[in-house]
């Protein structure tokens, strides 16, 4: 176990789909194991996920570890927590990745504490770099109250585990002649399992259009106090054809919702412009968009942080400024 080469990815499907999320991720973990001259197996629970896993093999990974049982159709976090548990147990691997949708970060903290190793939640990126004449990984997260981005190594305790988020690797390509290996798990459940169970997962609408692949995102901050202002901002969106971003005290005040909140505890994303308004630039939301082609960063706080990394900065109070950028789109 001390070569680090053994990468796991758990990959999530809902109603028979691979998560995107999931498939980058495994990209990730192709990437690292390229590193390592190591492997990469799948974890993929679920029921009739047969046809998945192949799809898994295709996407890069070199085995599937397939659970598949009717109970286990849905989201059950006592029982993949378990599953996934005794796997890691039975089979030792390196590293655990999992993708942070809402199920890959209430699952990844519970196999953690029960494999009882450490977990590096909303991942930026991952890498590894040579510590101590030894291959590592490393992790980068926004710390510190966003105050600063840090780089994160395990001790030696295994799996190394750790949460990607949404943005943050690319989906491997697929290449259907791959060959690989699927393993079939035998699952049964187990009184613990049943203890706290889903019974219906019901898909919501996005309430606005996805920052996820828009060409141009508008996002606020906390410099949005009134009705007025969000109305301001939400113009310019609808003006330049944009999405509607936002920070988590915009997300908080409800300007947003958490499913465009941008940031490490929401999405990453790499639009061809991002306009952030009324925004200091903490690090938990600039990691968010900082691949974006150009950023243009507008803020009534000279010294506000966001200007150390936007490609064009307007220090200026919103009410002034934005109003002056509708008009001008609107008559060009
Ligand atoms: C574990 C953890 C995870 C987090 N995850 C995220 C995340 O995913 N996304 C995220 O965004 N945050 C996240 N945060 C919070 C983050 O650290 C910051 O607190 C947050 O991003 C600050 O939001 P803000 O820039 O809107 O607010 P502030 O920092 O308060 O900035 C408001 C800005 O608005 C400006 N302003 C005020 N009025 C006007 C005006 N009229 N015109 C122009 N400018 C004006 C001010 O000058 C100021 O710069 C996380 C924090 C933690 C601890």
């Amino acid at each position: 176990m001390s070569n680090n080469n053994n990468i796991w990815v758990w990959i999530e499907q809902r109603n028979g789909k691979l998560m995107d999320v999931s498939l980058q991720t495994l990209g990730k973990g192709i990437e690292l194991a390229k590193h390592l001259a190591g492997k990469v197996s799948a974890v993929l629970i679920g029921d009739n996920i047969e046809g998945m896993a192949k799809e898994i093999i295709c996407y890069g990974a070199d085995n599937v570890y397939l659970v598949a049982d009717p109970g286990l159709k849905l989201y059950q976090s006592r029982a993949y927590t378990r599953i996934i548990s005794e796997l890691i147990t039975m089979h030792k691997p390196d590293i655990l990745l999992m993708g942070a949708s809402n199920i890959g970060i209430d699952l990844a903290p519970a196999v953690a504490a029960r494999v009882k190793t450490g977990l590096t939640a909303h991942c930026s990126d991952l890498q590894i770099e040579t510590i101590d004449n030894k291959p590592q990984l490393v992790a980068t997260i926004p710390g510190f109250s966003g105050g600063m981005i840090v780089k994160i190594v395990w001790n030696e305790i295994k799996p190394w585990m750790a949460t990607v988020s949404s943005g943050v690797a690319e989906k491997p390509d697929f290449d259907e002649t791959r060959q690989g290996a699927v393993v079939k798990v035998d699952y049964e459940a187990k009184d613990e399992d049943l203890q706290i169970q889903t019974v219906e997962m019901v898909e919501r609408e996005p309430a606005s259009m996805p920052v996820e692949g828009a060409a141009i995102v508008v996002s606020g901050g906390k410099g949005i106090k009134t009705n007025e202002e969000f109305k301001l901002i939400k113009d310019l969106a609808e003006v330049l054809g944009a999405a509607l971003g936002g920070t988590r005290p915009a997300r908080d005040a409800e300007w947003i919702t958490t499913d465009n909140l941008i940031g490490s505890s929401g999405k990453t994303i790499s639009p061809k412009l991002f306009i952030s308004i009324g925004a200091s630039g903490a690090a938990h939301y600039t990691c968010g968009f900082m691949k974006a082609k150009y950023i243009i960063a507008i803020d009534k706080d000279p010294s506000a942080p966001i200007f150390d990394m936007c490609d064009l900065g307007i220090q200026a109070d919103l009410n002034e400024i934005v109003p002056c950028l509708i008009e001008q789109l609107k008559s060009s």
